[in-house]
């Protein structure tokens, strides 16, 4: 295929696709439910992220979890595990989520009114930054083991992204990556993108994810008020 032919293919995929995400994003705001895209490169720990953090919202919102990997069930089965229910899409050959597994997936979850649904999509920071899924924002997982360049490296990735998670931050002493920097080339490529730094194993760190998680919440229900007047 010559470059143009290619561009017009890529361009009536992603149209499909946004118009799919847009009667997602329809459904969801029906059910007034707010919705996080997470992505980062595989092993950044966004699964063990949302285990510790599904099983402490789960007390205070309806939460549930669509998990993308391109084989096993072995996410879901973790979040399960927590009491949180969780619809694993397997992509096979893909290597994102696409509007339309989401919305298949959602119509197979329980009612989650009022809630947070999570999609974890899957461990890629290319394509995954290009494709609506009907979230209200898209949230990056990245690991201090990573090293500082990745927002350099994958720029439309982090440009995408309203929060940055900065993951394993108990494994900081041990290594060379440098936060600050890793935060400073982040908000080149996104100079409105938020910050915290966790660690899904120790639990360091969740009260400010926590925090503006809320935010968003009472942000979306304000936005739902103001357009019932
Ligand atoms: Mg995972
Ligand atoms: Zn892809």
């Amino acid at each position: 295929m010559d470059s143009e032919r290619i561009i017009r293919v890529e361009r009536d995929i992603l149209g499909k696709n946004n118009a799919i995400a847009a009667d997602n994003r329809t459904l969801f705001a029906a059910d007034e439910l707010l919705v996080f895209n997470l992505m980062s490169s595989p092993g950044a720990g966004k699964t063990s992220l949302l285990v510790r953090a599904v099983s402490e919202l789960k007390l205070s919102y309806p939460t549930g979890v669509i998990g993308g990997d391109q084989q096993t069930s072995n996410d879901a089965e973790r979040i399960r595990a927590v009491g949180v229910p969780a619809i694993q899409v397997n992509t096979g050959k893909g290597c994102h989520l696409d509007a339309a597994m989401i919305g298949e997936a959602y119509r197979r979850l329980p009612r989650l009114t009022h809630g947070i649904l999570f999609i974890e999509n899957v461990g890629n920071l290319v394509c995954p930054a290009a494709f609506d899924l009907g979230e209200a924002c898209k949230i990056v997982v990245l690991s201090m083991t990573e090293g500082e360049d990745k927002p350099l490296k994958y720029p439309d990735m982090f440009a995408a992204s309203s929060l940055m998670v900065i993951n394993k931050i108990d494994l900081a002493s041990l290594l060379e990556c440098d936060l600050d920097k890793t935060v400073g080339y982040a908000r080149r490529a996104n100079p409105k993108i938020e910050v915290v730094t966790v660690s899904a194993r120790t639990g360091e760190g969740f009260g400010a994810l926590y925090t503006w998680i809320d935010r968003q919440v009472a942000h979306q229900r304000r936005a739902v008020e103001g357009a019932g007047q």
